[in-house]
């Protein structure tokens, strides 16, 4: 028999759908709800599990607590090879799903895209539905507030600049590093950069670019646009994309791989702050070493909640002003009251971060 684990924070609530017509097999775990709605993306993989679910959603009770959010955890997944269905079955299958979700939804659970799911997965969901508040990452015609806007991003360079003030420096004279230039990694870099940050190394899938006197960063989201990398910037060293880790700089941004640092990589870090804009960059263990080294690590679920937070401002029918706003209040005031606990009591940011978000769930019941 399937089992998940429960304890005294959730989860709450387990539910496993079927529909024979359509094929569609499912579950939503909504783990806890003691600051709010259950909020999390629906996940559609073949491989995908209740266990793998309950997970998830407790990473979304901690998640959303530590942004701040009115907002508890849950997640769903449904069972499905999104490349074996045509777009039809797809449509068929999300629909059977929002209908079989309407005793928890939007009453309990508010559901958002996650793997293989986007808006106009988010408009079948929501039309079957028939309330907009069933779920965010909407069509922007449905009142969605889309993620190229950079709200991610944008939350990541606020966690960066207080960081280095924590640490003393002044934004405007650090140099810095971003591996990934996808939607995180761009608008954090040109967030930086506009501060006055220098920006002298940033990494995609081909490779790194380094180029000690300063990369320009319109002239760098051009060469991405028009040759494919940033490997083509043209003047600079192109190093192998890993090199990125032992680069001297006094920032590092990590905004694409899981595991790009590992354990045993940590001798090799001379970043004196690491934000990480990517979920799990490196596992607890590689940061607890990493904190014990002396470096500042801001944790990826304090650094990348803007992207949660953006998703909030959609549920209450904000604009996307509100969203930036709501974004920069946000991350920066968890990333001080993070940062400041660590420091106050000797643990490294995530351990703070984890008693926060602990205290805060608790005090919500
Ligand atoms: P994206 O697909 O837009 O961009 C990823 C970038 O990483 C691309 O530039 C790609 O070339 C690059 N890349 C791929 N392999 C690489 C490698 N080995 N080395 C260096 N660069 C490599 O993705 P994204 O939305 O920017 O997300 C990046 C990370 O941030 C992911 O871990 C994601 O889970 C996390 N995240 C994203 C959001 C969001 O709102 N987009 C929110 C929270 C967390």
């Amino acid at each position: 028999m399937r089992m998940v684990n429960f304890d005294r924070f959730g989860p709450e609530k387990v539910l496993e759908v079927h529909d024979g017509k359509s094929g569609m097999h499912g579950f939503v775990v909504i783990d806890n709800r003691n600051l709010g709605v259950g909020k999390g993306g629906i996940r559609m993989t073949p491989t995908v599990t209740v266990d793998e679910v309950a997970r998830l959603a407790r990473a979304m009770t901690w998640k959303c607590a530590l942004a701040g959010l009115p907002f508890g955890g849950a997640k769903s997944g449904i069972v499905a090879d999104d490349k074996k269905i045509s777009r039809e079955q797809k449509e068929g299958i999300v629909r059977a799903f929002s209908r079989a979700m309407k005793p928890v939804c939007p009453s309990l659970y508010v559901a958002a895209p996650d793997m293989n799911m986007a808006e106009e997965e988010m408009r079948w969901f929501a039309e079957e539905n028939g309330s907009m508040k069933s779920c965010t990452g909407k069509p922007a015609d449905m009142g969605g507030i889309p993620h190229e806007l950079g709200s991610t991003g944008f939350g990541v360079y606020h966690a960066a600049v207080v960081a280095a003030e924590h640490a003393g420096l002044d934004i405007r004279k650090v140099t810095f590093a971003v591996e990934g230039f996808g939607n995180v990694g761009i608008f954090a870099a040109k967030f930086l950069s506009e501060k006055g940050a220098k920006l002298v190394g940033v990494s995609d899938s081909k490779g790194l670019l380094h180029k000690k006197d300063g990369i320009d960063f319109a002239e760098l989201e051009k060469v991405k646009a028009e040759k494919g990398s940033v490997t083509k910037y043209g003047s600079g060293e192109v190093l192998l994309g890993k090199d990125i880790i032992s680069l001297p700089v006094d920032v590092l941004i990590t905004a694409a791989i899981p595991d790009l640092i590992k354990k045993e990589d940590t001798g090799k870090v001379k970043a004196g702050i690491i934000v990480e804009g990517s979920n799990i960059p490196m596992s607890a263990e590689t940061e607890e070493l990493l904190h014990r080294k002396g470096v500042l690590v801001v944790p990826d679920f304090v650094a990348n909640a803007g992207g949660v937070i953006s998703s909030y401002v959609e549920y209450i029918g904000g604009t996307k002003e509100d969203m930036f706003r709501l974004v920069e209040k946000k991350v920066r005031e968890n990333t001080k009251e993070v940062l400041e606990r660590a420091k106050k009591h000797g643990m490294s940011p995530r351990q703070a971060a984890m008693k926060i978000a602990q205290e805060r769930v608790a005090k919500g019941a």
